[in-house]
């Protein structure tokens, strides 16, 4: 009972953590933004944005209280052990079963919450392009995506557990390492599932970016622009590829409403990543987050009283892996914060970067006006910062572009 009542209260204490910093954000939307970035909205803009985040939030905030229940409810009853008993018996159909059971429980809740923010707030906003048929083929290859990766990754937990016991966790880390470094070499491909893919025409963008790149030894195999309006009119860019041959993606929305000079700033940052190893080290920062959901597999299969807290008569794969799924949360919160603040710093270093090359005033433009396109946050709280930002905030960035122009 004791471990029961521990689970359900580090749930709870999340949730809280969550309503609490729910809070903390609304307090900081009334307070005056910092001087370098209050020319970015105009005060229509700025209520227009206020009201937009205020709406997403609540979104957020009842999503994540539903879903909270649920899972507080289905634990406090023991429904996953009464399920197991319902489904086929043998050890994998009745683990594998029992995670779609409780993945597939949520789908609902998680495809309305979904529908809401897209087709509702970012509708209102002026956000969404998405059809309805757009949300829901969306919505289904995610929700076969999610069963997929989640059912393959309890397969090898217990294929390893049972072929090596202990020593299963290790080649389960290994597999793990490899999954995720094959999802980001290939996120391009598996971006390819939702959207299309046109070459960039020839012109002064397509000659400025490969003049760039080729300056800092770089070939580009490929400038892709997105269609991403098709969803959404928010921009964005990024760039993939190993070694010294990069692939560039491109929103069309950034092709179509920013300057050359603009564009080209913005993939000098991203270029800087590559130079500087960010995204090889961002990879094992991702793998190190591993770390915690190997202990907790670890530890639940070793000790039975686990399941055995929820109804079950001893340890279970697959009430250990919903358990693992549900507790991560929470357990991420102090392994997330180091990772974070070294993405800030590489951040800072790859706006330096475009700076030296000579875009420090295309970037603060392009960036002022992402954030303006994007209707982001200019001014988050501190806390929330710390714990969960990868990006230094719009007014940390533009002072330290500022001051590094200052010094040239
Ligand atoms: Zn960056």
């Amino acid at each position: 009972m004791l471990i029961k009542l521990i689970i359900l209260i580090l749930m709870a204490a999340f949730f809280l953590f969550e309503v609490y910093k729910h809070l903390l954000s609304a307090r900081q939307r009334k307070l005056s933004l910092p001087r370098n970035v209050r020319d970015i909205y105009d005060d229509q803009k700025y209520q227009t944005w206020s009201a937009y985040s205020t709406e997403t939030n609540r979104v957020d905030l009842t999503e994540r209280g539903v879903q909270f229940a649920l899972t507080f409810l289905l634990l406090l009853f023991n429904v996953h052990a009464r399920l197991s008993g319902i489904l086929p018996q043998g050890m994998w159909a009745n683990s594998i079963l029992l995670v779609v059971a409780d993945m597939l429980i949520a789908v609902p809740i998680g495809v309305y919450f979904a529908w809401v923010q897209q087709m509702r707030v970012e509708e209102k906003y002026g956000f969404n392009r998405s059809t309805k048929k757009t949300f829901i083929t969306d919505q289904i290859k995610q929700v076969i995506i999610g069963l997929v990766l989640m059912t393959s990754i309890l397969c090898l937990y217990i294929l390893f557990y049972e072929m090596l016991g202990l020593w299963g966790f290790i080649l389960l880390f290994a597999a793990l390492a490899v999954i995720i470094t094959l999802i980001t070499t290939f996120s391009m491909q598996l971006s390819k599932l939702f959207n299309k893919y046109e070459p960039l025409p020839e012109g002064e963008l397509r000659s400025r970016l490969e003049a760039l790149f080729e300056k800092h030894g770089y070939t580009l195999r490929h400038i892709y622009v997105m269609d991403a309006s098709k969803r959404t009119s928010k921009v964005n860019a990024y760039c993939t590829g190993l070694g010294k041959n990069k692939e560039i993606s491109l929103y069309d929305n950034l092709v179509a409403n920013y300057t050359p000079d603009e564009i080209t700033a913005v993939f000098a940052h991203e270029l800087a990543h590559f130079h500087f190893r960010d995204t090889m080290m961002l990879n094992l920062a991702n793998m190190l987050t591993f770390l915690p959901m190997i202990a907790l597999l670890l530890v639940m299969s070793v000790v039975p009283a686990f399941c055995q807290a929820f109804g079950f008569t001893g340890m279970h794969y697959g009430m250990v892996y919903i358990l693992m799924g549900h507790l991560m949360q929470a357990v991420l919160i102090p392994v997330r914060a180091p990772v974070m603040a070294h993405m800030r710093a590489c951040e800072y270093r790859a706006d330096a970067f475009a700076v030296q090359n000579g875009y420090g005033e295309a970037l603060v433009s392009a960036l002022k006006r992402l954030c303006k396109d994007n209707l982001a946050d200019l001014n988050p709280h501190p806390l929330i910062v710390t714990l969960e930002h990868s990006h230094p905030t719009l007014s940390q960035r533009i002072a330290a572009v500022s001051a590094l122009m200052a010094e040239k």
